[in-house]
């Protein structure tokens, strides 16, 4: 019996097969959890997240559509969640935007205030506003996980204002962990990803030259695939990891620790 039998959780983010949420889905429903999955508003995105889904073994997949840039798409997730099944188990937000326009080699200082504020909305004020909208339906001893970047503590050429998204969701995962864990039990917790071609990072200006360095500099000398952040994932979000909340786990090769 998989580690996660009888659990149910809701996963953000499913939109290719490259997809970080796509193998996290994976991971769990490998060891037994039920998924249910949310995607962007709109036909095709729905088409999309089902083909996935239903690749990876789900049969009529719940699915829900979900613009975390509105609070009425919110509202209805959870609503539509204690409708169905009062209760889940966990939450896994994998979600980030920016506009690649200022994703480019020296365009960080010029970013526009629309489009600073607009990446931290989706980036990481929606991380605190799924996890307080989960409440209600988090059963005691939830657990919610978000994903990061290096760039959040670093400066990384490209990457620009989601640095500083990822930064203001390191500290949001903070404050959202003393807060919930009060209230419920519930844990919140981020895994610090290395490096992994997917259709976002393919818009940060540079990124073939950070997957370049970290086998030359990281402990590890290779990059990181995405099974292995769905499989820490899975950890953070099962009981194995009951003790532990407000953390950033780093799937990375190591690359993080080195000085030089
Ligand atoms: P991806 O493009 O497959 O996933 C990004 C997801 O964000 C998509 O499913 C997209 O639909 C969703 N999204 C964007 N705007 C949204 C909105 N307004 N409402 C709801 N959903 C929205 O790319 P990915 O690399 O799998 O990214 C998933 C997470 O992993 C992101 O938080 C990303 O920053 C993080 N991450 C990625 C890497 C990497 O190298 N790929 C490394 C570390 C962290």
């Amino acid at each position: 019996m998989g580690i996660m039998a009888g659990k149910r959780g809701l996963v953000t983010g499913v939109l290719h097969e490259t997809s970080i949420a796509t193998a996290i889905a994976q991971s769990l429903l490998r060891e037994g959890a039920e998924c249910l999955f949310t995607h962007l508003p709109g036909d095709k995105m729905e088409r999309r997240t089902r083909k996935i889904a239903e690749s990876l073994g789900v049969t009529s997949p719940w699915l829900q559509p979900m613009d975390v840039g509105n609070d009425a798409d919110i509202t209805a997730c959870f609503d539509r969640i204690g409708r169905d099944f009062e209760t889940i188990d966990f939450v896994v937000h994998c979600i980030a935007y920016a506009d690649k326009e200022w994703l480019k080699l020296g365009k960080f200082a010029a970013t526009p205030r629309a489009v600073f504020a607009n990446a931290l909305d989706i980036s990481a004020f929606s991380y605190m506003a799924l996890g307080n909208a989960a409440v209600p339906v988090l059963k005691d001893g939830g657990s919610i996980i978000g994903l990061s970047y290096y760039g959040a503590e670093k400066a990384v050429p490209g990457y620009n204002v989601m640095g500083v998204a990822k930064a203001a969701l390191e500290a949001s995962n903070r404050y959202l962990a003393m807060e919930l864990g009060r209230v419920k039990n519930i844990r919140c917790n981020l895994v610090s990803a290395g490096p992994i071609k997917t259709l976002s990072s393919s818009a940060v200006g540079g990124f073939d030259a950070i997957l370049e360095r970290i086998p030359q500099a990281a402990p590890l000398p290779r990059n990181i695939v995405s099974a292995e952040v769905g499989d820490a994932s899975l950890f953070l979000l099962s009981d194995l990891s009951r003790g532990t909340t407000g953390q950033v786990l780093y799937v990375d090769s190591g690359y993080s620790i080195m000085g030089l």
